[in-house]
């Protein structure tokens, strides 16, 4: 089985969907590696560094004729999409939910897709395949990192000769992988963290790391907030402003705001609206992860994009902050693929058996 390397086109992307220690790994179960020159740069790998791990370094037409399987990171632009051929395998987070036609077409071109969005994430067999859990994680980790960043006060309490500095107060809504990351991160650097979830079991994970879970009293008629598959579910219009109502008065408090919250093929729920943005102190500090093209978790943010409010008030709509982290990101997530590949190639073939439990979901429905 030959694999190929694509190098990503997508404006600001710089993650690489295999590494150099990955093709080493490949190489030695068998396959045969291709990596499209100049793929890895974004996240400082050299061709010759894919050389040395036996991977072959080749131009983009070579690397289609060539693959029995593409891999990348993010859906593929049209061009890309264009050069795939019918029996090829196509392996990437394709977000197939946000660009339904893109996969439906490669389908119905005899393109075969393997979604790593749809993995069954809650399988323990899947999780070194888990490349959605291995990106949120990097983007936890930044988007706290961006927060100290631009919050002009220490995280840490500080005890100097000139007294003592009190720590940020560091508010995350969403406690998923990537909540989970920030408010690890953001206790590391010394702040003092509360965090909230709809998933009441996220509590416990939580409190492992050492913050506050947020007591959010729900009025009678709001449900639990889990949905299917470990996913939250999309809480309805009133639930949304009962929630807000109740969390306006921690926002108004903290320093920083990490906001991370996201349910699966619907629009991000508005968590900070722009009136509990109004009732935050000068100087405090918003970050959205979820900021994107459909909004985010607060009111007015876009993604890449920094506003500072007439208040004082930071508002960073995150990007692809696993790209701001490229070499990192990369590694996790062709640690992910080679788990991938290791599962679907067997005696040196790829099979694809739609009755697998991990191959048949990340298929979607596609030709097997
Ligand atoms: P996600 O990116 O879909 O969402 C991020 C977080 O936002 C989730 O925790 C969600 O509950 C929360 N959220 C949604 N709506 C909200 C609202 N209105 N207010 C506050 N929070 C809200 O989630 P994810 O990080 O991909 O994780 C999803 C689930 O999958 C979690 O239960 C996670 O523990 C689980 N998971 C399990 C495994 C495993 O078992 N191997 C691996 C990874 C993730």
């Amino acid at each position: 089985v030959t694999v190929g390397t694509v190098r990503e086109r997508a404006p600001g992307e710089r993650r690489v969907a295999l590494v150099p220690e990955a093709v080493t790994l490949l190489r030695r179960a068998g396959l045969d590696v291709l990596v499209e020159t100049g793929a890895g740069f974004g996240a400082w790998f050299t061709d010759a560094d894919y050389t040395a791990t036996g991977a072959e370094a080749v131009a983009a037409d070579d690397l289609y004729a060539r693959a029995d399987v593409v891999l990348c990171v993010g859906p593929p632009d049209t061009a890309t999409a264009a050069s795939l051929r019918s029996g090829q395998t196509l392996v990437g987070l394709l977000e197939p939910l946000r660009h339904p036609d893109l996969v439906a077409d490669l389908h119905r071109r005899g393109v075969r897709t393997l979604s790593l969005d749809l993995l069954p994430r809650t399988l323990s067999r899947a999780q070194s395949m888990d490349a959605l859990t291995s990106q949120a994680s990097v983007a936890g980790y930044k988007a706290a990192l961006l927060a100290a960043e631009s919050y002009d006060r220490f995280f840490p309490m500080l005890t100097t000769a000139a007294g003592t500095m009190r720590p940020a107060q560091v508010l995350v809504l969403g406690a998923g992988v990537a909540g989970l990351q920030a408010i690890a991160t953001a206790r590391r650097l010394g702040a003092v963290v509360t965090a909230y979830d709809v998933r009441p079991e996220s509590r416990g994970e939580v409190e492992s790391l050492g913050a506050r879970f947020l007591d959010v009293k729900s009025p009678p008629h709001t449900g639990p907030g889990a949905g299917l598959g470990g996913y939250a579910r999309e809480l309805t219009d009133q639930e949304q402003r009962d929630q807000r109502a109740a969390t306006d008065a921690h926002i108004a408090r903290s320093d920083v705001v990490i906001t991370t919250a996201q349910v699966p093929g619907c629009r991000p729920p508005l968590l900070v609206s722009a009136a509990a943005l109004e009732l935050m102190k000068p100087g405090s500090v918003v970050v959205d992860l979820a900021a994107g093209e459909l909004g985010g978790n607060v009111e007015g943010s876009e993604p890449d994009k920094t506003d500072v409010l007439d208040n004082g008030v930071t508002v960073i709509g995150a990007g692809r902050l696993p790209s701001a982290m490229a070499t990192a990101a990369s590694t996790a997530y062709a640690r992910n693929l080679v788990a991938l590949l290791r599962h679907v190639v067997r005696d040196g073939e790829l099979v694809l058996d739609p009755a697998d439990e991990i191959t048949g979901a990340l298929m979607g429905g596609g030709p097997s």
